[in-house]
């Protein structure tokens, strides 16, 4: 049987959407709709604080205005609802269960700032290497720690010392050991609110998604994810990780900074005009001439793509 793709939108609606945000939608939208497949949009307001319900609707019309239109999600419903992460606590739950039957997921207590001190090794995207510090506390000592602390621990799953490795539909084969490169990573903060690693997965398996198009900056977290795919008994979807945008002199783009946010792009260009010039950075639009996402699909193809970041030139846009 030939399944059918399903692709997916996950932004988080910090701030307004940048072309950064936009590229990586189109590559998703392009990469789905060619196959026939279908598009799923789900709001990452994990961070409900980051994430207010105000620029998620933001978010939702800014795709639409764009063309980009998805299938199933906020607005047009579907079987897999919510689509929101802030309404699915309950999901996350039940995961969060199946690894504790596996005797995987343990409490802890260090402070991010704690971490910082203790000088643990650093990942190159800037996270602490978790050195262990609470993995083997017993029953006892936690009782003692909650009550002198006088904090809900975090809980972070127990990874192996094996290298976990995929081929990524764009960027070619990658893999981490999860153990020497990664450490023990969090499930749920002591906040109680869950990590992204462990919702992603959840919801990608839950709505069917069959590829995961987004930024390169992801692609490190991919092993963790993997192996929660693995423990969670569900089947990962394809990956494809897109380079990402920069400044034209070398920066990323950030929602903090207002860089390339469509608020100002939207009163000096069309849709397709800024598409068709996404497009010709990407290597799928000859010149940087107007093009809608529909008219696209037939010069769309993943080998154009470039794999190092580009730089966005001074006067594109
Ligand atoms: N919500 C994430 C973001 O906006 C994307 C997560 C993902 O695509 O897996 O950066």
């Amino acid at each position: 049987m030939n399944m059918e793709a399903v692709g997916r939108f996950a932004p988080s609606p910090s701030g307004r959407i940048h072309l950064g945000n936009i590229f990586c939608s189109l590559l998703a939208w392009l990469s789905a709709r060619q196959k026939g497949g279908r598009v799923v949009l789900r709001i990452e307001d994990l961070d409900t604080a980051r994430c207010p319900r105000k620029y998620a609707r933001q978010m939702e019309r800014d795709l639409q205005w764009l063309g980009l239109t998805w299938d199933e999600g906020p607005g047009v419903g579907g079987p897999n609802g919510p689509y929101e992460q802030s309404a699915r606590t309950e999901f996350y739950q039940a995961a969060l269960a199946l690894l504790e039957k596996q005797g995987l997921v343990y409490p802890c207590f260090c402070s991010r700032a704690e971490l910082h001190a203790a000088s643990a090794p650093h990942r190159e995207d800037g996270q602490v290497i978790y050195p262990g510090t609470c993995a083997h506390l017993t029953a006892a000592e936690v009782r003692r720690r909650s009550r002198e602390t006088g904090r809900t621990p975090a809980l972070r799953l127990r990874v192996p010392e094996e290298v976990i490795s995929f081929t990524d539909g764009h960027m070619g084969p990658y893999g981490e050991n999860l153990q020497k490169e990664c450490g023990d990573f969090l499930l749920r903060r002591s906040d109680g609110m869950f990590a992204y690693q462990l919702a992603v997965v959840v919801d990608d398996a839950a709505m069917g998604v069959t590829e995961v198009v987004r930024g390169e900056d992801l692609l490190s977290s991919t092993p963790r994810q993997l192996y929660l795919y693995r423990l969670l008994d569900l089947q990962p979807p394809a990956f494809f990780h897109v380079p990402l945008l920069l400044t034209y002199d070398g920066r990323r783009l950030s929602k903090r900074n207002a860089d390339a946010g469509l608020d100002d792009l939207q009163d000096r260009y069309t849709a397709a005009e800024i598409l068709g010039k996404l497009a010709y950075l990407g290597g799928f639009n000859p010149g940087a001439g107007p093009r809608t996402a529909a008219e696209l699909l037939a010069d769309f193809r993943w080998d154009r793509v470039p794999t190092a970041d580009i730089p966005i030139p001074e006067g594109l846009f």
